[in-house]
């Protein structure tokens, strides 16, 4: 029995259109990020082969498969939900996320601020990885990484809330070799209330998971 499932499409392929092609989410959900989930699954298979067998001269390539395939399960399983074809604008709280919108402003001075930031970091990123919005449970901040691969160059313990995938599976068939109009143009897709939903859950967790009693 698989640990790991690949999550339905929250809405069919053509639902991003004209952000995204709907070929590219065909293939992006159907066979990436099928792949992480199982590269996952099988990765865990391999290690409790490994502790049956006391067998451990692959531990370090083992581990490193389980960060780079659980990792990209659960990135493209945000990844999914963040975006609609509604979506787009600025959070307000007119549109019930002023506490996400309030969270944007402390954190980085205007939304303006964040939307440079996470798009450079994101349209930047060298070979393979992601712009990440993430929120930082000893500060209560949201911070923007610039993750490597699917589990590089991250702090430990904080949650994304919002991801932008900058790997060329996610724009190149459309966007050829222009990444940056790719990021812009993702801005256009960003449903905020999955976002502020996902806020309001990290911030919950955040107050157990790394503060004192
Ligand atoms: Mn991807």
């Amino acid at each position: 029995m698989p640990v790991y499932t690949l999550p339905e499409l929250p809405y069919d392929y053509a639902a991003l259109e004209p952000v995204i092609d709907p070929q590219i989410v065909e293939l992006h959900h159907d066979k990436h990020h099928a792949a992480y989930v199982k590269g996952a699954n099988d990765t865990l298979e391999q290690l409790a082969e490994a502790r049956d067998k006391e067998s451990w001269g692959s531990i370090n390539g083992l581990e490193k498969n389980l960060a780079f395939h659980l990792s990209g399960h659960i990135l493209h399983s945000i990844y999914w939900h963040n975006m609609t074809g509604d979506g787009g604008g600025e959070p307000t709280a007119a549109d019930g996320v002023g506490e996400l919108a309030d969270a944007i402003t402390e954190s980085f001075g205007s939304f303006a601020g964040l939307k440079a930031q996470l798009t450079k970091a994101a349209a930047t990123t060298q070979g393979s990885g992601w712009g990440v919005l993430a929120y930082e449970p000893l500060s209560g901040r949201l911070i923007v990484e610039q993750v490597y691969d699917h589990q590089g160059n991250v702090g430990q313990g904080s949650t994304p809330i919002l991801v932008f995938d900058a790997w060329e599976h996610a724009f190149y068939l459309q966007y050829k070799n222009q990444k940056v109009d790719f990021i812009e143009a993702m801005w256009a897709v960003v449903n905020w209330q999955d976002v502020a939903r996902r806020h309001a859950a990290a911030r919950e967790r955040g107050d157990s998971l790394l503060l004192a009693p």
